[in-house]
């Protein structure tokens, strides 16, 4: 495909995926202008789980998450999915579609998808390393934990199934509680078994925004933070993009708003079902540190080592909003993570936060070009993915602005869900 001559982009949302499509934009010789409503990495970018884990990058919908959510209505003080009741009229087109999308079938197709994606991140996130953009990269293993040996045999054989499609190696043996903790003294009594899975890494996603923006900005690109976008539209061979400040101009638009895209895609015509799912997240100081990222078995809390700090991150709310820490959450969390861990003040955890990630329905991103607006592309819908897909994507944006919807992925592709009424 013959690439067009590099021009101006405006990328709308300075997120994790609008940074990284700026870096390979840039890379490409586009004149890029990032605009972002906050600040760089003011959504989900900065708070979440740092993991960078194409081995773990399978879709959310299946039937334990629809379980998990029902169960929510019902205690809405267990679990790790909520949703809250009165958001229900407006997550319902969501929801539903979310649950055509659970299927065993569809779960595997939409994963093999995914896996396009995928088996470019480690390879493209060595590059970074290797460029100093993406820095303290770790990657000592991640430690699952168990309260029996027979959830960790049943962990083990799912991560062993995940190893067969090539994207990590299988993992190591499951551990008893001494073995354990030669490995992690801080470890509480619910961790009684355990193994190492490696091939997944972390960082520390603030500093990665950090990075990405000071390496834009070395490079030509302009930030404009505190500019909100309220509206885009393609006009002949420009697009118009509406601002507090008046109308910009620009060759072509990439729209990465993360959770805030729906409100820009509607009036393109483009339906994409896309919902903020807030996900939790605080720091503590245990007095033994982890030197894995642990996952706390049966509670899906994460825990991930960053310096001197260890952050813990979970859950995913659907109550309609994108803000506002809910308390009874936070301290669900704590009682959830509790029993795995000791040596730690819970009183004394701090940054605590949620970020809304951009979910969709069937877990897949939304990447291509607006139908009919070839010059405004969208990239959006990363789910619990946004870090671990964000290099792949960044690329598959560039590769759309420079060749046109041509160079588009089916699967990603924006209007699947605006195509099929009923689906
Ligand atoms: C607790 C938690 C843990 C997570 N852990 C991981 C993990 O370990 N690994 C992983 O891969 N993913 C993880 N994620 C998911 C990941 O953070 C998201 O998928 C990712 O941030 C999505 O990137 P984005 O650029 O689409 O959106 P965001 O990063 O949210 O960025 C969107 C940006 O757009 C801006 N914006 C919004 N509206 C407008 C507008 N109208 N005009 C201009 N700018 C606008 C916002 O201010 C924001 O800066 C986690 C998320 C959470 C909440």
């Amino acid at each position: 495909m013959p690439a067009r001559q590099p021009g101006d982009v405006t990328v709308v949302g300075a997120g994790l995926i609008g940074l990284f499509s700026a870096h390979y934009l840039l890379e490409r010789g586009y004149d890029v202008t990032l605009l972002d409503a906050a600040g760089a990495g003011g959504g989900a970018a900065r708070v979440n789980g740092g993991w960078v884990c194409p081995a773990r990058s399978d879709p959310l919908p299946s039937w334990g998450v629809v379980r998990d959510g029902l169960r929510s209505l019902v205690r809405p003080d267990d679990g790790s999915f909520f949703l809250g009741a009165r958001a229900l009229p407006h997550v319902a087109g969501y929801l539903g579609r979310f649950v055509l999308s659970s299927g065993r079938r569809r779960f595997e197709r939409s994963w093999d998808e995914l896996d396009v994606l995928n088996r470019q991140t480690a390879r493209l996130v060595d590059e970074l390393v290797g460029a100093g953009i993406v820095v303290g990269l770790q990657d000592e293993g991640f430690l699952m934990l168990h309260p029996t040996r027979a959830r960790a045999e049943a962990s083990r054989a799912a991560l062993l199934a995940v190893s067969r499609r090539g994207l990590s190696p299988a993992p190591e043996r499951v551990l008893g509680r001494e073995e354990l903790l030669e490995l992690e003294p801080g470890l509480g009594e619910r961790a009684r078994f355990g193994f190492v899975h490696r091939g997944d890494r972390w960082l520390d996603p603030s500093r990665l925004v950090d990075r990405l923006v000071e390496s834009a900005l070395s490079r030509g690109a302009h930030l404009v933070t505190q500019a909100p976008v309220r509206a885009v539209r393609q006009r002949g061979s420009r697009v118009e993009l509406a601002t507090p400040a008046g109308v910009r101009g620009a060759g072509r638009v990439v729209i990465a708003a993360g959770a805030w895209s729906e409100r820009l895609l509607r009036p393109l015509g483009v339906r994409g079902y896309v919902t903020p799912g807030k996900g939790y997240s605080f720091t503590v100081r245990p007095e033994h540190p982890p030197r894995h990222v642990l996952r706390l078995g049966d509670t899906h809390i994460g825990v991930t080592p960053m310096g001197d700090r260890t952050r813990l991150v979970g859950l995913v709310e659907l109550d309609g909003t994108r803000e506002g820490v809910h308390a009874q959450r936070i301290a669900l969390m704590r009682r959830q993570a509790a029993p795995y861990l000791t040596g730690i003040d819970w009183d004394a955890s701090t940054d605590v936060a949620v970020g809304p990630r951009p979910m969709t329905p069937d877990g897949k991103p939304l990447i291509g070009c607006v139908p009919g607006a070839e010059r405004i592309v969208v990239a959006t819908g990363h789910n619990m993915l946004g870090l671990s897909l964000g290099a792949a994507t960044g690329r598959l944006v560039a590769d759309l602005v420079a060749h046109g919807a041509a160079a588009g992925v089916p699967a990603f592709d924006p209007m699947r869900f605006t195509r099929r009424r009923g689906w």
